[in-house]
């Protein structure tokens, strides 16, 4: 049994000192620090923050790999970097691509996936939960940087038969069988459905909320913004206290002046995510994103026509970010990347947190968030 000891940990809620976690492949105790134990293997936390892992529900790609057209090796090299910025899980997110592509893509992510969750010190990288499908059921009119050749109204059929792997999907509702589509998915599978790409108003929103939708994509990205005469799916995800929103928190997508309006509007369903595409983690230059050329310059990414497409955001600059640019206090600012992604795709039974009976899932950071010791499952797999 190993014990992180001599650290601040990171409650969900609180900060608590003096205190060390037991723990193996799981939590076991949260108990007073006690060096005597001779039972336990101790690892010395040198005065750090101990924090949950963090988890990014969409992020396509980094480190020059892409979830939608890496092969299996890329997607390995992708679960090692996430592991370098503190995120221990994550979803896989496919940009709007052919069925068929996709299909391959999601059979090899199926078998990526059991791995993940199997060994972790084989793994020696952060645990695929499942793939979070970003289109291709999407709204021509606000495709961002999806390609319009590739968006198709939705396919149930397609959709169902991978309900066990696609722990999330954005549907555009006002797509022709959209609304069907997410009421049998709500109701009959554990996928979540998340409203993006989507031109609805207010209305229409709250409509999709009723039929089971539970997110929606990086908020007020691709979507119409909000008029006070006009609220639209803006101004329902911000006042519908039950929805989460994805906030990409680098400061480009949205200003920092509006994070603090954002975290007060949705406290505990606020879901930092990076939406990161391959050029994270690498110099500016030009990158393919879903048959796309991005042009990457510092934290900007635009196509050939000023577009936006994705970041090179990573998720504890996110949490950074959001700490430095709200009152939220460190806690809460963690547990918009841990436990509210967790909660929001339903593995928070497990994941999102440092409480007794959850996997060992923990980073060793201090108050700038920067990474010194990933843990997943117990086992070390990123260490400065
Ligand atoms: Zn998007």
């Amino acid at each position: 049994m190993k014990c992180l000891i001599n650290g601040t940990i990171v409650l969900k809620d609180r900060l608590m000192t003096e205190s060390m976690i037991v723990f193996d492949d799981v939590i076991r105790e949260i108990v007073p620090a006690d060096a005597t134990r001779t039972d336990l293997e101790y690892i010395d936390a040198k005065g750090r923050l101990i924090a949950p892992g963090l988890i990014d529900v969409h992020s396509h790609g980094c480190v020059g790999e892409d979830a939608t057209t890496s092969d299996a090796e890329g997607i390995r090299k992708m679960c090692q970097s996430v592991a370098t910025d503190g995120v221990t899980s994550w979803l896989p997110t496919l940009m709007t691509y052919p069925l068929e592509s996709l299909g391959a893509s999601f059979d090899m992510l199926r078998d990526l996936r059991t791995e993940s969750q199997g060994d972790p010190a084989a793994w020696n990288g952060a645990e695929i939960l499942g793939v979070n499908m970003e289109g291709p059921f999407i709204s021509k009119a606000k495709k961002g940087a999806h390609l319009e050749e590739y968006i198709i109204p939705p396919d149930a059929d397609f959709v169902l038969s991978y309900a066990d792997l696609i722990r999330l999907i954005t549907i555009a509702p006002e797509l022709e069988g959209a609304m069907d589509l997410i009421k049998k998915l709500t109701a009959t599978t554990e996928t979540r459905v998340a409203v993006g790409h989507t031109a609805i108003g207010y209305e229409e929103a709250l409509e999709a909320f009723d039929a089971g939708v539970t997110e929606v994509t990086h908020l007020f990205n691709a979507m119409n913004g909000i008029h006070h005469r006009n609220p639209g799916l803006v101004g329902a995800a911000l006042t519908r206290k039950d929805v989460y929103c994805e906030l990409i928190a680098d400061t480009f997508h949205i200003n920092k002046g509006l994070f603090q309006l954002v975290a007060d509007c949705k406290k505990d369903r606020l879901v930092l995510i990076t939406d990161s595409m391959r050029a994270a983690g690498l110099p500016d230059g030009d990158y393919d994103l879903g048959g796309q050329q991005v042009h990457k310059e510092g934290i900007h990414c635009l196509l050939a026509d000023g577009t936006i497409a994705g970041s090179v955001l990573r998720l504890n600059q996110a949490v950074y970010n959001l700490y430095t640019y709200t009152d939220l206090s460190l806690p809460e600012a963690v547990a918009c990347a841990s436990l509210h992604p967790a909660q929001a795709i339903g593995v928070d039974a497990r994941k999102g947190s440092i409480e007794v009976g959850k996997d060992a899932d923990l980073i060793l950071i201090d108050e700038d968030l920067h990474i010194y010791r990933t843990m997943m499952r117990g086992v070390t797999i990123y260490e400065q």
